[in-house]
């Protein structure tokens, strides 16, 4: 695997309803530490130059004002749940900055999702000011996009295959709650890892933090951060002191680099 210049941004670290949770009264959910505020999970790579954004669910917006990102060159998509998916709508500045479509990569059955629930994208004239999607449909084999290698990452949401993606020395996955044995291969010599854990508690569809730290604990990475989290992760500043060394819990707009 190539190696690459890249910096990232945690733009969401949130389970699919975020954290604080409508109407909960837990502690977290009042907390007044901002790690402890969590939109739906997204996260920005800037690789070689190259602007990547992974999923854009119902926070993309405010991702993209927050973080003062202004130039985006693609999204790559995990899975089609609403979480990382309701938020293509607002890809419309980009289209309007750079007047072209946005590409956006998926595989089969996601891309038919994106087709059917933005169908006004896809016809055959779409009203002025419809967002442009450029969307191109992947496999579990490396592409290239702009010079940059694009590895997807075949792991299991429960009973649903998603993918995770793997960029030079960079690996994300999110919402698995397997991976096989040919991913745990195409994971070796990563040094960053960023990996779901729901909370502490099993969970049918997700790891928690003892799954995670499992598979991170295989794939010896030098670096990995916990993404993906509901409030039962607890208060950030006192969980993040029970992991591992250079195992860490995530926040909205961390951000990352590695040479
Ligand atoms: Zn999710
Ligand atoms: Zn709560």
């Amino acid at each position: 695997m190539e190696r690459y210049t890249i910096n990232g941004i945690f733009l969401g670290t949130g389970t699919s309803q975020g954290v604080p949770v409508i109407g909960c009264n837990c502690a977290v959910c009042h907390s007044q530490d901002a790690r402890d505020k969590r939109l739906r999970t997204a996260f920005f790579l800037d690789v070689n130059g190259v602007h990547f954004v992974i999923d854009a669910g119902c926070d993309f917006r405010q991702q993209m004002l927050t973080n003062n990102i202004t130039s985006l060159d693609a999204i790559l998509i995990t899975h089609e749940h609403k979480d990382h998916l309701a938020g293509l709508d607002d890809i419309r500045p980009f289209n309007f900055m750079k007047h072209e479509p946005l590409p956006i990569f998926a595989e089969q059955r996601v891309v038919e999702a994106i087709k059917r629930e933005y169908s006004y994208v896809f016809k055959e004239h779409p009203y002025p000011g419809a967002p442009m999607m450029n969307v191109q449909e992947i496999t579990e084999e490396a592409f290239s996009y702009k010079g940059i290698t694009i590895q997807p990452l075949r792991v299991n949401h429960m009973t649903l295959p998603i993918f995770g993606y793997r960029i030079g020395q960079f690996a994300y996955i999110t919402d698995a709650s397997f991976i096989p044995e040919t991913t745990m291969k195409l994971l070796e010599g990563v040094d960053i890892l960023v990996i779901n854990a729901l909370r502490f508690r099993e969970h049918y569809s997700h790891f928690n933090v003892s799954q995670a730290i499992e598979v991170i604990q295989k794939i010896k990475p030098r670096q990995a951060y916990l993404t993906h989290c509901s409030h039962d992760i607890g208060f950030y500043e006192k969980t993040s002191k029970t992991l591992p060394p250079d195992i860490f819990l995530a926040y909205d707009n961390l951000q990352i680099h590695c040479l």
